[in-house]
Parts: C-alpha cells; structure tokens; sequence
C-alpha cells in the first residue's frame, strides 16, 4: 500500500513537472530582439511577429535550441553600410542578423506598399513576419536556396496573416500560377513581387510536404536556370 501510494505521488510530481516544463518550453522566447529607432506601433507589432513565428515554426517542430539575437533596425530608407537599397520595403542580412525595415508611417513604404495597402498595420506586421522567417531560416537550414528561403518566406508570411485579409488580397492580386516546385524561380519572384509570394503560399498549401522537405534541408527539385545547385 505504502508502495503504490508513493508511486502516484512519484507519477503526480513527475507529471506536473513535465508539463510545466513543456509549457515554460513553449513560452519561452528563444528570440532576442534588438530593436532601434522603432516608433510604439512598430515595437509592438514587431514583438507581435516574433510570438506569431516562433509559434508557426514550434508547430513544425523545430526551434532554435538557443536564444539566438537578431536586430530590427527602422528606417525612412532601407540601407546596408550607408548603401541605399531601392525598391526594398524591407530585407534581411544574413551577415550580421539583421533586419532593415522602412518606417510604417515613411513616404517609401506608403507609396510602395504591398498590393497598394499602406494602411493596413495587419501586413506590416506580415512583411516583419517574412523577413524573421528568413531569420529562423538562416539558422534551421543555414544551406537553403535562396529561392526556397523565399518558398518559406512567403509560406510563414501569409499563414500568419488574418484570413480575412489573406482573402481580400487573394481576390485582387493577379496571382501567377505555381504548380509545382520547377515554377519557383528567382526570375517569377523579381517579375511577380508580392503576387509570386502569395502564390508561393498557395503552393505550400496545395503540397504541405513541400514546405516540411525544405525546412529539413532536403532538396525538393527546384531547377532555378539563374542559380547553382548543389545536388
Ligand atoms: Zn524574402
């Protein structure tokens, strides 16, 4: 009798321990974020994109196993080492783990805001999303091809996204047709812009294995005439 009731009460602690293990496991943020020259709104939604990814990739199994830092720099023009990048809302650099980012109120970004929504801090938040992911990426599969880094990319960025408005801009943006990994080049990504990443998206959700393969590193067939592959 002794026996058994100290084993449930082994079984009770250990119980309680591991799951309050797991759920500190799954709160614990493993992002450092640095952040300069953010306004409030963008500090916030900032935030709001690393709870939002780092939920999408736990979901996929896969989290960075260290706290891992990575800066956001805002910005009224996007530029590495005084080097004014045009025609960018936002990019990550592998180099130093950073993400530069035009200012959400910056006459840049609301005149070269995605689809033509400057207003909405809903896909700016997503656009912050996109480029973590390149983040997460650059870090789980530090091999991956650029385009696929895209794939993925695009993938987080607009499952992450509200439903209601991933379907308003579904029905306005002139999606080109992917069908299958061959499409993913980076020559459709210059030329289609954010329709080839919504595209992307609805690949991904056409072939979930897809997405699965790249972020475990393999190769899912991706014949880019602009770019070396290693297989
Ligand atoms: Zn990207």
């Amino acid at each position: 009798m002794g026996k058994q009731v100290c084993g449930v009460i082994i079984f009770v602690v250990f119980f309680t321990s591991f799951g309050g293990w797991r759920l500190t496991a799954y709160e614990q943020s493993w992002v450092s974020l640095q952040i300069e020259g953010g306004t409030k709104l963008e500090q916030d939604l900032a935030e709001e994109a690393v709870r939002r990814v780092e939920k999408f990739y736990l979901e996929m199994g896969l989290s960075l196993r260290d706290p891992k830092e990575v800066k956001l720099i805002f910005d009224d023009t996007v530029r590495i080492q005084d080097q004014q990048i045009e025609y960018a809302l936002a990019l990550f650099n592998k180099r130093t783990n950073t993400i530069h980012l035009l200012h959400y109120e910056s006459a840049e970004y609301v005149a070269n805001a995605p689809f033509g929504v400057s207003n909405s801090t809903e896909l700016y938040c997503s656009i912050i999303c996109h480029e973590l992911a390149h983040f997460y990426n650059s870090v789980v599969v530090p091999q991956i091809e650029p385009i696929a880094d895209e794939f993925v990319a695009a993938t987080v960025q607009f499952s992450l996204l509200t439903g209601k408005l991933r379907e308003q801009l579904l029905k306005r943006a002139p999606v080109p047709s992917i069908t299958c990994p061959r499409d993913l080049t980076m020559n459709g990504y210059l030329l289609g812009g954010s329709n080839f990443l919504i595209a992307c998206y609805l690949l991904a959700g056409k072939c979930p294995h897809l997405l699965c393969r790249v972020l475990q590193g393999q190769s899912i067939g991706i014949k880019d005439p602009f770019l070396v592959h290693r297989e």
